[in-house]
């Protein structure tokens, strides 16, 4: 940070900042992680100064060779690590990948069948605020009251009535494994296209420890993130079929220029997901999500599904009569990092929730356990019930010492 802090204070020291923070603080936001400072370095790297509009041999600017051989990395990589036919590298996020999937396979008008949003599902899957809901027509499925899962009888009710183009699965707030047979059989019966917006979980794919949507899916988007520990961005996959639609879609329709330093670092991370270092790391994420799913739980702050599969839990938190918001202030008074969340069902607006959403990827490549998960939640269930939003309060001081010896064990970034 050196050079920075001396030309631009302002900005270096919020860089600096932002480090402590990520430092002092339990980092439970599922959708965060820490990525490696090998991916660090290739998104601060000079490649964010070439222009490379269209694709590897098929550039619209001189100069591209050696972006070209980073690209090609990135896309070999990725097919590779999810057998896919095809990858398309290029997506500035996973908002901008859905849009080219959008672009490749409907027009305006379409009707599109998706998990709404306020049990589970996320914006850009036709949520009305969303270019998605502006330009789409879309229904949209949820989860079955007992269960708290997807409804897949609903799902293919839906399909059978409405004729979508596209059947959407995948979303922000899901704990539980999708049934990917399931959902293909529902879009064969109907003619749709079966796309997977596996932004959540697509790191636990390439971890080899929850099933893959690839083999079923025409199409699979995602972020590169989250569990899967890459740079901020998007990725695509998709049969060989849909390849030159996918492209397309992407470059020219609804992107310029790509982030060649963002591709070079989603090459450095698709290395490093294919590693058995990683595999266990993916295998971890799901046992420490499962033992604060589970602490929580004994505290009455209940799953949402009775627990989760993967790297993320929802809890309720009517049975100890806190409100989402004022659970989020109160942790982060206390040094823990986590979101307010609409549960299914959920009688608060969404600005208010009555859930959390905890997830464990970032503690997890801290190198945190079982063992230290029980202890967070703990701390949690303290932080919710015990403490005013203050960061004054004593217990949230206690909570926030105890913290600090957390993570003196389990540090973040730990200098070299
Ligand atoms: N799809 C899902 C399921 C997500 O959870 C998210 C982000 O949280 C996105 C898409 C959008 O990704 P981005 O924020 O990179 O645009």
């Amino acid at each position: 940070f050196a050079a920075l802090l001396e030309q631009d204070p302002a900005i270096g020291e919020i860089l600096v900042s932002e480090l402590d923070r990520q430092r002092t603080g339990i980092q439970l936001i599922a959708s965060e992680n820490q990525t490696s400072p090998a991916v660090l370095t290739a998104l601060g790297s000079t490649l964010s100064n070439k222009y490379a509009e269209g694709y590897p041999g098929a550039r619209y600017y001189g100069g591209c060779a050696e972006v070209d051989k980073a690209e090609n990395l990135a896309i070999e990589r990725a097919k590779e690590l999810f057998g896919a036919d095809h990858a398309n590298v290029q997506p500035h996020s996973g908002a901008s990948a859905n849009q080219a999937v959008y672009g490749a396979f409907t027009k305006p008008g379409d009707t599109i069948l998706a998990m709404s949003l306020d049990h589970g599902g996320h914006l850009t899957h036709g949520f009305k605020v969303s270019f998605s809901g502006k330009w789409f027509n879309a229904v949209h499925y949820g989860v079955n009251k007992d269960t708290e899962d997807i409804d897949y009888d609903q799902v293919e009710a839906l399909a059978k009535e409405h004729r979508p183009k596209i059947i959407l699965a995948g979303g922000s707030a899901i704990p539980r494994l999708i049934d990917f047979e399931r959902f293909r059989a529902i879009a064969d019966e109907v003619g749709a296209i079966f796309w997977v917006d596996a932004a959540h979980f697509i790191g636990l794919v390439a971890g080899q420890a929850i099933p893959s949507p690839v083999p079923h899916a025409d199409v699979v988007s995602f972020t590169t993130h989250k569990v899967l520990r890459g740079p901020r961005g998007g990725a695509i996959v998709c049969k060989a079929e849909h390849a030159s639609k996918i492209d397309r879609a992407v470059f020219p329709m609804m992107q310029g220029g790509p982030l060649m330093h963002a591709v070079a670092a989603k090459a450095v991370n698709f290395a490093e997901c294919a590693t058995q270092e990683y595999r266990d790391y993916a295998a971890r994420v799901i046992a420490n999500a499962a033992a604060l799913a589970d602490r929580l739980g004994t505290h009455g702050i209940r799953p949402i599904t009775g627990g989760t599969d993967t790297h993320l839990s929802l809890h309720d938190l009517q049975g100890v009569g806190v409100t989402g918001i004022d659970a989020e202030k109160r942790c982060d008074a206390a040094g823990i990092v986590l979101n307010k969340n609409a549960i299914p069902f959920d009688p608060e607006k969404p600005n208010v929730a009555s859930g959390i959403r905890v997830g464990s990827p970032s503690v997890t490549t801290q190198g945190m356990g079982t063992e230290q998960m029980e202890q967070i939640g703990d701390l949690i269930a303290r932080a919710v019930t015990e403490t005013d939003g203050t960061p004054e309060h004593p217990v949230a001081r206690e909570i926030r010492d105890s913290i600090g010896e957390l993570l003196t064990a389990f540090p973040a970034y730990p200098a070299p």
